[in-house]
């Protein structure tokens, strides 16, 4: 006989984060690189297997692949923590920080994992609101910060799923108001026009996440960080598992590295792809919210969001359907692809609106 088991009550009210995948011939849905990594990186992965010791545990700080991020961020290497995603980072600050009789703030719409893992740990999840227009208020920042005096505050720029990139004065603000730590996700930092990073200093409770799966190509890889203050890396070390990076991905990463800036001239391409994506949008009277990302967020508005979205999955099309999230009421999400891939999403778009 099988036995049901009960769940921790956090468990029970929630119903997990969703990302459906359907096998289409353009899937345009969960914000990944269109591009494959590079070939010479791939090659290079044949000399990483042979080189590990796979009898023994992997360099638990991970010291070698700290050095080359901190590197390229002109940081000290204490200043850096890795995980498996900038998803595991997140849990990581969560576990660490959040926890039962601790608030977590997210300014909403925004990235559905922060509140997932915040209620996950036990702490309760306080929610700030974004004007109509999604952007965000420095007002509300501060009566969130005053009323709940959170344990761990959420800022995602460019923010997923709006893709609107935040005013640096609220981070300021957010900075002069917060009671805890501020968290930076930097996901999409390199579609965008600037970066947190350099304001990472020992003297504020600053962190800063970034992911190898967007810009980087290596989604599959499943690796993310963060730039913080050595003290706060200190006390991610104490929360996370021993051994969570494998010897495998550290070295892999370490080598990818080296092709940074190949995979850097892509985010051009990206970028004006973006722009292509959005002034065509526009010029269906569909709305656009302006993107510093790899994705743009529309509403059709002539056709209910459900229908367009089936209409272009008859074409082979996936995008991301938020229209039924809070907030997003008759949006779509579309993560821009290669040109040939946008082109086909154009070609749908026009049709389901014909
Ligand atoms: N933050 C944001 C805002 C994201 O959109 C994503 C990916 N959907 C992540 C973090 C997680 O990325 P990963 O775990 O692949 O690094």
């Amino acid at each position: 006989m099988t036995e049901v088991f009960t769940p921790r009550e956090q468990i029970q009210a929630m119903a997990g984060y969703h990302s459906p995948q359907v096998d289409v011939p353009v899937r345009l849905n969960t914000n990944e690189s269109p591009f494959p990594p590079p070939a010479g990186w791939v090659e290079a992965l044949t000399e990483v297997v042979t080189s590990i010791e796979w009898n023994r545990y992997p360099d638990r700080s991970a010291q070698k692949l700290r050095e080359v991020i901190a590197q390229r961020h002109g940081v000290d290497p204490s200043m850096v923590f890795v995980a498996n995603g900038s998803n595991e980072v997140l849990q990581t600050i969560l576990l660490t920080y959040a926890g039962h009789g601790r608030a977590v703030a997210t300014f909403e719409p925004t990235y559905q994992m922060y509140a997932q893992i915040a209620r996950v740990t036990g702490a309760e999840v306080v929610i700030g609101e974004r004007r109509a227009d999604m952007t965000l208020d420095a007002h509300e920042i501060e009566r969130v910060m005053q009323k709940h005096a959170p344990a761990v505050t959420f800022l995602c720029n460019p923010n997923n799923p709006t893709g609107l990139v935040e005013p640096r004065e609220n981070l300021d603000v957010l900075l002069e108001s917060a009671t805890g730590i501020v968290v930076v996700d930097e996901a999409y930092a390199e579609f965008a026009d600037w970066s947190a990073i350099d304001m990472v200093s020992d003297t504020r409770p600053l962190a800063v996440t970034r992911t190898f799966s967007k810009t980087l190509s290596m989604a599959a890889l499943r690796v993310g960080y963060v730039v913080a203050p050595a003290w706060m890396v200190e006390q991610l070390n104490i929360a996370v598992l021993p051994y969570h990076l494998d010897s495998f991905k550290q070295a892999a990463t370490v080598a990818a590295l080296s092709f940074t800036a190949e995979m850097e001239e892509r985010v051009q391409l990206i970028k004006s792809e973006r722009a292509r994506i959005e002034s065509k949008l526009l010029s269906h009277n569909i709305q656009v919210w302006p993107s510093g990302a790899n994705f743009v967020l529309f509403r059709p508005q002539a056709r209910p969001a459900k229908e367009v979205w089936e209409s272009l999955l008859r074409d082979g099309v996936l995008v991301r359907d938020c229209s039924s999230w809070a907030r997003l009421e008759g949006c779509l999400r579309v993560t821009v692809g290669t040109p040939d891939e946008n082109s086909q999403f154009l070609a749908a778009i026009e049709k389901a609106l014909a």
